[in-house]
C-alpha cells in the first residue's frame, strides 16, 4: 500500500527530447525504493523551460513511463494532494515564494549585465581568486535600486548563501562538505520574470513533503545551494524539514565517457524498437549502480523490489554494456510463459517490421514453433529472420548463406537423396526427418551437421535457424519437398 510510511520520493524530469536510459534508471531506483519501503512516489514534470520542453516528449514520458510498468502514487492522470504536478502550470506558486523570499531578505535582485559578470570574472580569475558571482548586489540601498531602474537595467532574482560551509550526508556517498566560497549567490529568476530550475525545483520538493531526493551525479553540485534555500524555507513556514540526499553514480557509454542522452545507445525508444522486454531492461538497468546479490544478477522485479536498498548503491560510476543488457534480456525472454511470449512477439509478426503479407501470417504455425524460438533469441525483434521462412513464399535469398552451404561438395546429389528419403519419410515425427537427413547424408559420407546445411538453406534460406527437423514439420511437407525442388533447380542452372 502507497503511504504506509512517510517516505516520499519524486521522479521529475524534464520532458525535453526522448527518454534516455540514465533517466530510466532514475526513474527505478525512485520507484523501487517507494515501493520498497511502502513509501509515495510523486510524478512531477519538470516544464518550466518553454523553449526545450515539448507536449510530445511530456506524452513519450508517460507512455514511457507505463511501458516500463512503473505506477506512482501522485502525478500526472492521477493527481493527488499537491497537485497539478505540472510546472507549468504552479508559476503563480512560484512567484509568491520568489516574493517571501526577497522580502524576507533571503533573496535580492541582481542588475549585473552579463557583460559586467563576464568582466569581473576574469579579473577575479586572473587575481586566482573564486570566480562565483562576487555580491556585488548584495546590499543595494533602495537608492541605487532606483537608479538602476531609471536606467532601465533588467534585474534578476539571487538567492543570497549564508556565509558558511554546507555538510550533509549523502546516502551514497556519506559525509559531504562544501566550502561557502565554492557556492555563490545564485539566480532564481530570470530577468523576464521567469523562475528557475534552482527555485522551482526545491520549492516544489519542500510543498510536496519530499523525504528522500535520489537523483544523478550531475546534480550533486547544486545539492549545497538547495540546502540553504530549504533553511530559509523552512524559516518561511513553507518547507517542514530538509531532505535527504542520494546521488546515484555516473553511467559511463563507449570509451570510458559519461553516456549522454543523445547518445543513440541511450534512448529509451531503441531498446523497445529492438523489442527489449521492459524486465530484461529494467533488471539490467538496476545493476548500473547496485547489485542484487555477489552471485545473481537475473532477477524478476518484484525480487529487486523486495531487496532495494540504498545502501547498497555503489557510488563508483557504473559501465553501459549493451551485450550484457541482452544478455539479461534474453533470461528474461526465458523466463516468459510460451503463451505470453508468442503474444509478446507479435507485433513484429504482422506488419509493419515482418516483409511477408499480414494475411500469410499462420497463427498454428507461429504457435507451434514459438516454443523453439524462445529458447533462441536475445530481443523480440529478432524473431523475424527467425520464423520468416513459414509465412514467406519462398525463403529469404541470402547470397551469403546460400554460397556457405551449396558453394562446396556436391549439394545436389545430398539434396536429391535427402529429398527422397524426406519424401518417406513420417512428418509427424522431427526424429524421423532427422533420421533421412542422416541417413542422406551416410550415403555422400557427410556427417549430421554438413548434411543438414544444405537443407536448411534450401528451406529456410539462412544456415542459421531454429532446430531444422521441427521447423521442416512445422512447415510442412509439401513446401519443404517444394522449395529442395527450387534449391536444386537453382543449382542445376
Ligand atoms: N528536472 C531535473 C532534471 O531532469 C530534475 C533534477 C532533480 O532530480 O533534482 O534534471
Ligand atoms: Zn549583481
Amino acid at each position: 500500500m502507497a503511504n504506509a510510511t512517510n517516505v516520499r520520493v519524486r521522479f521529475c524530469p524534464s520532458p525535453t527530447g526522448n527518454p534516455h536510459v540514465g533517466l530510466v534508471r532514475t526513474a527505478l531506483f525512485n520507484w523501487a525504493f517507494a515501493r520498497h519501503n511502502e513509501g509515495t512516489l510523486v510524478f512531477r514534470i519538470e516544464d518550466t523551460d518553454a523553449a526545450r520542453d515539448s507536449e510530445e516528449s511530456y506524452e513519450q514520458l508517460l507512455d514511457s513511463m507505463r511501458w516500463l510498468g512503473f505506477d506512482w502514487d501522485e502525478g500526472p492522470e492521477v493527481g493527488g494532494p499537491h497537485a497539478p504536478y505540472r510546472q507549468s502550470q504552479r508559476m503563480d506558486i512560484y512567484q509568491d515564494v520568489a516574493q517571501k523570499l526577497r522580502d524576507g531578505g533571503y533573496a535580492y535582485p541582481c542588475y549585473c549585465t552579463t557583460e559586467e559578470l563576464d568582466t569581473r570574472r576574469e579579473a577575479a580569475r586572473a587575481a586566482g581568486k573564486p570566480s562565483g558571482y562576487d555580491g556585488h548586489c548584495r546590499d543595494l540601498t533602495a537608492a541605487q535600486i532606483e537608479a538602476y531602474e531609471a536606467e532601465g537595467r533588467k534585474h534578476i532574482v539571487r538567492f543570497r548563501m549564508p556565509d558558511e560551509a554546507t555538510t550533509f550526508t549523502d546516502l551514497v556517498r556519506g559525509d559531504i562538505t562544501v566550502q561557502a566560497e565554492n557556492v555563490t549567490d545564485y539566480g532564481i529568476v530570470r530577468a523576464n520574470g521567469a523562475p528557475l530550475y534552482t527555485l522551482v525545483n526545491p520549492v516544489d520538493d519542500a510543498l510536496m513533503e519530499i523525504t528522500h531526493v535520489l537523483r544523478g551525479e550531475d546534480l550533486l553540485s547544486s545539492t549545497p545551494r538547495q540546502i540553504a534555500l530549504y533553511k530559509a524555507l523552512i524559516e518561511l513556514g513553507i518547507a517542514k524539514g530538509i531532505p535527504e540526499f542520494g546521488h546515484l553514480p555516473y553511467v559511463m557509454g563507449e570509451g570510458n565517457k559519461k553516456l549522454s542522452k543523445r547518445d543513440p545507445q541511450a534512448s529509451l525508444n531503441l531498446y523497445r524498437e529492438r523489442g527489449f522486454l521492459p524486465e530484461g531492461l529494467l533488471n539490467y538497468l538496476s545493476l548500473l549502480g547496485w547489485s542484487f546479490s555477489a552471485d545473481q544478477d537475473v532477477f524478476s522485479i518484484p525480487d529487486m523490489v523486495a531487496k532495494f536498498d540504498l545502501a547498497d548503491v555503489n557510488a563508483n560510476p557504473a559501465r553501459f554494456d549493451l551485450k550484457k543488457a541482452e544478455a539479461i534480456n534474453a533470461d528474461h525472454i526465458r523466463m516468459l510463459d510460451v503463451k505470453t511470449f508468442a503474444e509478446a512477439c507479435e507485433p513484429w509478426l504482422k506488419a509493419p517490421h515482418a516483409n511477408w503479407a499480414p494475411e500469410a501470417f499462420d497463427q498454428a504455425a507461429w504457435e507451434a514453433i514459438a516454443p523453439h524460438a524462445q529458447t533462441r533469441i536475445k530481443v523480440l525483434s529478432e524473431i523475424t529472420e527467425n520464423v520468416d521462412f513459414l509465412f514467406l513464399d519462398a525463403p529469404v535469398e541470402d547470397e551469403a548463406s546460400w554460397t556457405k552451404a551449396m558453394g562446396k561438395g556436391d549439394p545436389a546429389a545430398l539434396l536429391t537423396t535427402a529429398r527422397a528419403k524426406l519424401e518417406a519419410a513420417d512428418w509427424t515425427s522431427p526424429e524421423s526427418l532427422k533420421e533421412a537427413v542422416l541417413a542422406a547424408g551416410e550415403e555422400h559420407g557427410l556427417k549430421l551437421g554438413k548434411a543438414q546445411a544444405p537443407v536448411r538453406v534450401a528451406v529456410t534460406g539462412r544456415t542459421v535457424g531454429l532446430p531444422l527437423f521441427e521447423s521442416l514439420e512445422i512447415l510442412g511437407k509439401e513446401k519443404s519437398l517444394s522449395r529442395i525442388d527450387a534449391a536444386l533447380t537453382k543449382l542445376a542452372a
